[in-house]
């Protein structure tokens, strides 16, 4: 008798536990929030418009039901931060005693009013006859150092262009003065003047404490923005739903939220987070890795596009970065025994790994990666109206996300730490 209920209580808790899996992620429950998310309603979730603000409150609510805590220093679930807009006043500027056409001044700052000369911080540098005008710029604008950029008069057709990086910045923006001139002065003057808007922008973060190491954190995350509303397209549909792009990201997140804070288990701290404006420069995951040391993050599994599928079809998806640690090969040695593999990003030329929300917490040493099926040849609903939830197979997306729970057994339990990404 005794011999025969172990047996049968041995079977049951092996049942039970293959079905909490299911109980908790499974294709429904994906239907749901994916619905939710990527309906009509949501107007395309576009970063600074009110329409975001309502999907917001709804991954916010999601959160409360699955019982997450608020991340450290907030009093709810929106970590809101503000970004400023310049719109110029006027512009003037000499070099060595020689005024400068006000048109051939552009300035990518959240200053009111600039005003400096040869004796100030700036470090002068060139982009000459036969540089990549974009890359050049933007890559200085990267370095968030003060610069006066002496622009080749070659790019005169282009220069005007560079006013397309005067969007959104951070207040703590460190100002880039284009200046288009062949000339490369000993002495220099600008003065320009702006009016600065304020927006506001939210990410949603939950937390789940750990039981044990509790200042290790794992992220999850993924970009819950999209692009709002166009153009109708040749159907009438005007509104981008950004069902794969990334309300599915999104969908595993809160999944993985209910999923874990079910299980009760965590013996690290986990952090659930989706973050706002991904598509216009990734300013939310760029604040958000602000707000916590980078030594303190473990792992990073940002979840972007997993709706359709891979390029090997079902019950697969590729990790970016996927040799730069051993993240991947923690994740596989997981799933040891399903049928479910990740694999290398098949498509190093796009860069994917410094593209997505990974990128800030990636280049400062934590194991941050993007998982996704995405087909970046070939996905013919990409930054289209027609990213709708028909075009999704949910069934293929719910087992990804189980595998994503699974895969991150121990990396959750500190039985596993992936190595450090290293800088580049
Ligand atoms: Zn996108």
């Amino acid at each position: 008798m005794k011999i025969i209920f172990t047996l049968i209580s041995c079977f049951s808790f092996l049942f039970s536990t293959a079905q909490d899996i299911d109980h908790i992620i499974n294709v429904q429950e994906a239907k749901r929030i994916e619905t939710i998310l990527s309906s009509d309603k949501m107007q395309g979730r576009k970063a600074f418009t009110s329409s975001i603000d309502s999907a917001a409150s709804f991954i916010a609510s999601e959160f409360k039901k699955s019982g997450l805590k608020y991340f450290d220093g907030l009093t709810g679930y929106l970590q809101t931060f503000s970004m400023l807009k310049a719109t110029l006043i006027s512009a003037s500027g000499n070099m060595d005693g020689r005024s400068i056409d006000t048109n051939h001044i552009i300035a990518i700052t959240t200053n009111e009013e600039l005003k400096f000369d040869e004796n100030d911080d700036y470090t002068t540098v060139a982009i000459n006859n036969g540089d990549d005008l974009f890359r050049e710029a933007y890559n200085l604008l990267k370095e968030n150092k003060k610069y006066l950029v002496l622009v080749n008069n070659s790019h005169s057709k282009n220069f005007s262009r560079l006013k397309m990086f005067n969007t959104e910045n951070f207040a703590t923006r460190a100002p880039v003065v284009f200046v288009l001139t062949d000339e490369k002065p000993s002495t220099y003057h600008f003065e320009i003047k702006n009016k600065i808007t304020s927006s506001s922008l939210a990410n949603v973060v939950g937390v789940l404490p750990g039981k044990s190491r509790k200042n290790e954190y794992v992220i999850f995350s993924a970009h819950y923005d999209h692009l709002g509303i166009g153009q109708p397209d040749e159907k009438g549909d005007s509104i981008y739903n950004g069902a794969n792009d990334d309300a599915s990201g999104t969908t595993a997140v809160l999944m993985l939220a209910k999923y874990f804070s079910e299980l009760n288990n965590n013996e690290r701290t986990l952090v659930f987070v989706t973050f706002t404006a991904e598509e216009v420069g990734g300013f939310g995951s760029q604040y958000f890795s602000k707000q916590i040391s980078a030594d303190s993050v473990v792992a990073m599994f940002n979840i972007e596009m997993i709706g359709t599928e891979s390029k090997w079809g079902s019950n697969s998806a590729y990790i970016t970065g996927y040799d730069k640690s051993d993240f991947g090969k923690i994740l596989q040695s997981n799933l040891e025994g399903s049928n479910f593999h990740f694999e290398p990003d098949p498509y190093p030329q796009q860069n994917l790994f410094y593209r997505s929300d990974n990128a800030t917490l990636a280049a400062l040493g934590v194991p941050a990666h993007t998982i996704s099926t995405s087909k970046m040849d070939n996905e013919p609903n990409y930054h289209k109206q027609s990213d709708e939830i028909s075009t999704l197979d949910m069934k293929n997306m719910a087992e990804i996300i189980k595998s994503i729970a699974i895969s991150s057994k121990t990396i959750v339990s500190g039985k596993d730490t992936p190595g450090r990404v290293k800088s580049r």
